[in-house]
């Protein structure tokens, strides 16, 4: 069977509008529904050296899948200004993402850029990174000498068999394991560790992942399995629901519901009755966290997606090699933000039948988790 070849770029945004009478940033930003533009994450590669099913299935994103060429993608010197840029508008937390971000060469050298970031508040920057961790033992250290603070890791299964089944690729899940340990040596801690669970593939590695991590640093959340994109062939029988996944665990190993760590986290915690540590439960599908959700997503060649599930992005790009200054790009954000209303997790029903038709959600390899 010949791989069917789809270009999943966004090939319909349209050039960001620049303001006539574009006005100085004052640090805040609230969208249409008065939530704060706070968090930013940036994929800095579309490329990845797994194929996940739930995000970039084999079959969609074969050996000869059209991969954005390299000058197509935002420099690190164009990154690090769109960030000073959201910066100066609120935005307190970067996430890097990809793909995988840690294919993309010399990456320290934009954390650093970042880093040298000052915010309006006076508060540091939080940097993060999330990653499958197939690289971390190598770059653990340089990264967070180069100033990142933290990392999320992406493990699905503790079973080589099983995380073979989820992330289509022969990695072994000890080398995974091996980046979570040489992040927790490099200080790129509270590590968290992100499991997807997908009903009939690896639900049955919901309790020994928690078993492996319980009374260790690292911080355990499972992610209920979502329709992003267009190509992972979603179904909502496969959804194993947040609340089954804690009363699976809490069958052997009791849980207690605690607070929230800030506003807008999107993992709701639960901690071990017997001291053991927390878990977390992230439910874009029975849970949906949009009425608190203040991120912006930047792609890998420089558009902006109010949302995960979106369906078009805004060039940036455009307005950046332009020649337009910071502040008019700058009354572009805000203006795209302002009018932000995006809340599809809330609106999802069973067969995203939501979507206008000819709609495409975009790729979540495209713009990062
Ligand atoms: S579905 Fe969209 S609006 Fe809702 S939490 Fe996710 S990214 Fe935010």
């Amino acid at each position: 069977m010949s791989e069917k070849i789809i270009k999943l770029h966004d090939l319909r945004a349209p050039a960001l509008a620049v303001p006539a009478a574009p006005v100085a940033p004052a640090g805040l930003l609230t969208d249409a529904l008065s939530r704060p533009l706070h968090d930013l994450r940036i994929s800095v590669t579309d490329r990845c050296n797994f194929r996940c099913v739930y995000c970039m299935p084999k079959e969609v994103f074969g050996k000869d899948y059209p991969y954005l060429p390299h000058g197509d993608l935002l420099s690190f010197e164009e990154i690090t200004r769109v960030a000073r840029i959201f910066i100066a508008h609120g935005v307190e937390k970067i996430r890097l993402t990809g793909g995988e971000p840690l294919l993309r060469k010399n990456l320290e050298h934009l954390v650093a850029m970042l880093r040298a970031l000052p915010t309006p508040s006076g508060r540091p920057l939080d940097l993060t990174l999330t990653t499958n961790g197939s690289l971390l033992a190598r770059k653990a250290r340089a990264l967070k000498e180069a100033g990142l603070d933290r990392v999320t890791v992406s493990l699905d299964a503790l079973d080589d068999a099983v995380f073979k089944r989820m992330n289509d690729v022969d990695f072994a899940v000890a080398d995974v394991l091996a980046g979570i340990e040489a992040a927790h040596a490099a200080g790129l801690g509270p590590v968290k560790v992100n499991m997807v669970v997908k009903r009939g593939t690896n639900d049955d590695q919901i309790v020994p992942m928690a078993r492996h991590f319980k009374g260790s640093p690292t911080i355990l959340r499972f992610i209920e399995y979502m329709d992003v994109g267009a190509s992972n062939g979603w179904n909502m029988d496969e959804v194993v629901p947040s609340g089954e996944v804690v009363r699976r665990i809490g069958a052997e190993l009791p849980l207690v519901p605690v607070g929230a760590n800030y506003k807008g986290e999107t993992a709701a915690r639960w901690r071990y009755l017997d001291g053991g540590g927390e878990v977390g439960v992230i439910s874009s599908v029975t849970g949906a966290f949009c009425k608190d959700c203040s991120r912006m997503r930047l792609s890998t060649e420089g558009k902006l997606y109010t949302c995960l599930f979106a369906t078009r992005g805004h060039d940036l790009r455009t307005l950046l090699r332009a020649g337009h200054d910071d502040l008019a790009i700058g009354g572009a954000i805000a203006n795209l933000w302002r009018g932000r209303t995006d809340r599809y997790s809330e609106t999802r029903t069973a067969d995203t039948a939501g979507l206008p038709q000819g709609a495409r959600k975009v790729e979540m390899s495209y713009i990062g988790g």
